[in-house]
């Protein structure tokens, strides 16, 4: 039971399970923001442009008195999916324009090669005159 313990500890301490309940947490708070706007707003608005009486969610077909094939519950349901795709792509995108411009400051500058005695061609130190490896006079 110890040795499960100190796993779980390790498990949870490597971060990727603070990140995924974050993600996790997130998400669900999205889901219901896309389904807020989905229901509250687009639906709406379809029913107000058709007139009223024929909104997304009003696309049902009795089939008997038990059965009915709902196409607005379905419609709703792409109509979530492409809102939540279209910002996810947006959320990958912005993050993928902020990791290119993070990339250049993370990678050391090009150093430039050190400067070669004439005489001996020994590296010798930026700005010196005099090679310490051979004595000669450096211009
Ligand atoms: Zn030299």
């Amino acid at each position: 039971m110890n040795g499960f313990m100190k796993e779980f500890k390790e498990f949870i301490a490597k971060g990727n399970v603070m990140d995924m309940a974050v993600g996790v947490i997130i998400g669900g708070a999205f889901t219901a923001i896309v389904n807020s706007l989905v229901g509250n707003i687009i639906q709406p608005f379809i029913t107000l442009i058709t007139g009223g009486g024929v909104g997304v969610s009003g696309l049902q077909i009795p089939v008997n008195e038990e059965t009915v094939i709902d196409f607005g519950a379905f419609i709703s349901a792409i109509i979530n999916f492409l809102i939540i795709a279209w910002v996810v792509f947006l959320i990958v995108k912005a993050l993928n324009k902020m990791q290119a411009a993070v990339k250049p400051e993370e990678e050391p500058a090009p150093e430039e090669p050190a400067p070669v005695c004439p005489h001996c061609l020994e590296e010798v130190k930026p700005g010196a005159t005099r090679c310490p490896h051979c004595g000669g006079t450096i211009e």
